[in-house]
């Protein structure tokens, strides 16, 4: 299928982030290095860090037992606006052929029309009737790209009118199901003509049957097959008594292993309409839903899916040739909504069919390089692969699949970085670089990171992943959760390029993409959360965004500020290995990030509250810069817990219980409305199990609607407790 580009697109690069490039002095500790870099790189969202000559880790994976199943990313797929295009095109394939006609897409000057942008069009101009009333037609043609002196404007209005005019009236109609009650008088027409059973499908006649006895007949599925319920109903009626199943399963194309299901659906389905003898008991079905008439039978449509008739010509809209029946299945009105409106799965990747060693991937990966450029892969300019790479995520005439390895980990065969557990059988030379705070492996326990302190090994945020790339596989626009810093360094291979966005602008990069791709967030809220959407720096560059790219180099860092939204790809076979980490800096962040994420009711991955109390707890052993945020985001929490128990109390709660909440698992101190992690407080009813937090108060009241007197209070800490925990962190400050 080839789409017709409304503009002739070429890739504009983006502005470049800032490059630091530390001295072997400076290069000590990553926490502190990138604390000193912040002010001038935060403002870019991302930046990249070449670290010193002699700073050369050995690669630690061990390449014979290494192995890794990747996902799978169907380029076309990937880009939202473009997503959004395909499921357009896909639910209008889906309609036509609910219609029981195939859709073919019009061809206008040897091009194949591109059906979505047309539908955008005349929507902007108000719908069919107002573009053709206020003569648009020849100024959408032009508009699409069509040559201004030949006048394509009728042709494409016929198009509108023969393919996306049934789907948009049918999408804007309400179609309710009228429910015929039994033995509803039949009209007789007055040019009576009988009925011809051989004009009645057998279907309708065996959806008639189940309808009169309060059931819906749905068509049964077998292999992801449709099973042809006609056809198994003549083969099993023509075998007699002596009914070969297997061999009935051949002949209708299925599996020979299907043979049981397919006699469970001809028992079910057929055996209780053909026993009834109801061939001829259901004639009466056969009246128009619309004129109640039984007559002029050969003109009929039957709904596969309800088994409602109606007569061509009373059916409206009417079928654009509505003197012929279709040729496939078709379906009613209602019938083809509600198809049509099932809901979507949110859209992710599949795993690939295949476990490779590091190899067998590279080899893989080499290959399609070297095919798709028609050139050895490191003889293709940077700048070529990242054109090619957003050319072809809005193809969507080709179906090009790449494979990536992410999110990795594995501790049985070596991460990227030496491991500090194999200390005693490496070398020295890899003992450096295993004591090393710029190891990855080391970041997460460096005691000036908070999340040194979270007690628990978290994958991906306090346990690092390691990423295997092949060119253009993709890591779509995300931030990290809670919102942290994350780093990340490339071991060896192609560069990784990268785009950022500040983490000022966060909120406006999710405005941006919900205007651009609204449809896409409809069953799927959490879309950006899913990591499986990217989309072109161009389009958010025309809506006024600032966005950087960088490319990473093999033994080159790239760091992410918070909050700030980071996408990128692959330009060849590379291996790269990644964690978050949370300086002091980041501790008021990450408040606002818990506050957020309840808002959307998204699930913590820690505690924010717990965190900050361990610290606190720990007080004299911390580094000071670590207290003295600590001690802040203890100030803020007290206010704001003091205030939410003084409005229980108040409203005549007065049972109260201390919880060891860290004990429970995450997972069951849940709020039940907002999806926090509870920690300082909860409240519970003697009427339900679950848990709210304190700030959902008001929400349990009115889902239980209990009396205050069934509330308890569950406390970690008394208010009291939680002033000493500061007053010992401010002690602790004075003292050095
Ligand atoms: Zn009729
Ligand atoms: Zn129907
Ligand atoms: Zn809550
Ligand atoms: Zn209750």
């Amino acid at each position: 299928m080839e789409v017709v580009p409304v503009e002739h697109f070429e890739f504009q690069q983006p502005s470049e982030a800032p490059v630091f490039e530390p001295s072997i002095n400076e290069f000590d500790d990553p926490i502190s290095y990138i604390s000193k870099i912040r002010p001038v790189a935060e403002k870019y969202g991302i930046c990249r860090i070449i670290p010193p000559e002699e700073w050369r880790p050995p690669f630690s994976v061990d390449l014979n037992k290494f192995t890794f199943n990747p996902r799978v990313q169907p380029l076309k797929e990937l880009e939202a606006t473009t997503r959004v295009k395909l499921m357009f095109l896909q639910n209008l394939a889906e309609f036509w052929e609910l219609m029981g006609t195939s859709l073919k897409l019009p061809v206008v000057e040897k091009k194949v029309l591109d059906l979505y942008v047309l539908d955008q069009l005349v929507k902007k101009e108000g719908g069919f009737i107002n573009a053709t009333t206020n003569r648009k037609w020849s100024y959408i043609s032009h508009t699409m790209g069509f040559q201004p002196d030949k006048n394509h404007g009728m042709a494409i209005k016929s198009h509108y009118e023969r393919w996306l005019g049934p789907y948009n009236t049918i999408q804007k109609t309400n179609f309710d199901r009228r429910r015929r009650k039994k033995g509803v008088e039949v009209l007789t027409g007055s040019v009576k003509r009988g009925v011809n059973p051989g004009c009645i499908s057998f279907s309708k006649r065996l959806c008639e049957f189940w309808r009169r006895k309060g059931m819906r007949l749905s068509w049964p599925l077998i292999d992801k097959k449709s099973v042809d319920l006609f056809a198994l109903h003549e083969a099993a009626s023509t075998a007699g008594g002596l009914v070969d199943w297997c061999s009935i399963a051949r002949s209708m194309q299925f599996k020979e292993n299907s043979a049981s299901d397919l006699r469970l659906c001809y028992n079910k389905l057929i055996k209780p309409f053909v026993e009834s003898g109801g061939e001829e008991s259901v004639q009466d079905a056969d009246v128009c839903d619309k004129c109640m008439l039984n007559d002029n039978a050969e003109n009929i449509v039957v709904c596969v899916g309800c088994g409602t008739v109606y007569h061509l010509d009373c059916l409206r809209p009417q079928l654009i040739d509505y003197s012929k029946v279709p040729k496939g299945n078709w379906n009613c009105y209602a019938c083809i909504k509600e198809k049509l409106n099932k809901s979507r799965e949110p859209y992710g990747f599949d795993q690939a069919e295949k476990h490779y060693t590091l190899e067998e991937f590279g080899q893989m990966a080499v290959q399609f390089k070297e095919e798709h450029f028609g050139m050895p892969c490191l003889s293709v300019p940077i700048e070529e692969v990242e054109k090619e790479y957003w050319r072809l995520l809005t193809d969507l005439e080709h179906d090009t699949m790449v494979e990536y390895g992410a999110d990795i980990h594995s501790v049985d065969h070596g991460m990227g970085f030496p491991l500090r557990d194999e200390a005693n059988s490496v070398k020295m030379e890899t003992d450096e670089y295993t004591q090393s705070k710029w190891n990855l492996n080391n970041i997460p326990v460096i005691e000036t990171s908070v999340y040194s302190h979270i007690g628990t090994n978290v994958p991906g945020v306090t346990i690092p992943w390691m990423y295997i790339g092949m060119c253009f596989s993709t890591f779509c626009w995300h931030i990290e959760d809670h919102w942290s810093y994350s780093i990340n360094y490339l071991h060896w291979g192609e560069p990784k390029t990268w785009y950022g966005i500040p983490g000022k602008d966060a909120e406006l990069f999710e405005k941006v993409l919900k205007n651009v791709a609204p449809v896409l967030f409809d069953g799927q809220p959490d879309l950006l959360h899913d990591l499986s959407t990217t989309v072109n720096p161009n389009t958010l560059m025309k809506h006024g965004m600032k966005i950087f790219r960088t490319d990473q180099k093999a033994g080159e860092f790239v760091v992410t500020f918070p909050r700030a939204y980071h996408a990128g790809f692959n330009q060849g076979f590379n291996f790269a290995e990644a964690v978050n980490f949370a300086p002091a800096d980041w501790i008021p962040i990450g408040r606002a990030c818990i506050d957020h994420y309840a808002s959307l009711l998204h699930v913590c991955v820690f505690s924010h509250d717990e965190l900050i109390c361990k610290l606190a707890k720990k007080g004299s052993s911390l580094d000071q810069s670590l207290v003295k945020a600590t001690l802040k985001d203890m100030a803020v929490m007290l206010e704001s817990e003091s205030n939410k128990r003084k409005l229980i109390t108040k409203s005549g709660v007065t049972k109260t219980e201390r919880v060891i909440f860290e004990k429970i698992p995450d997972d069951n101190r849940q709020c039940a409305h907002c999806k926090t992690t509870c920690f300082l407080s909860a409240v519970k009813c003697s009427c339900r199990e679950d848990i709210f937090c304190i700030n959902d108060y008001f929400k349990i009241k009115e889902a239980c609607g209990c009396p205050p007197s069934n509330f308890i209070f569950k406390y970690r800490y008394d208010l009291d407790e939680l002033l000493t925990l500061i007053t010992n962190c401010k002690v602790h400050l004075a003292k050095n």
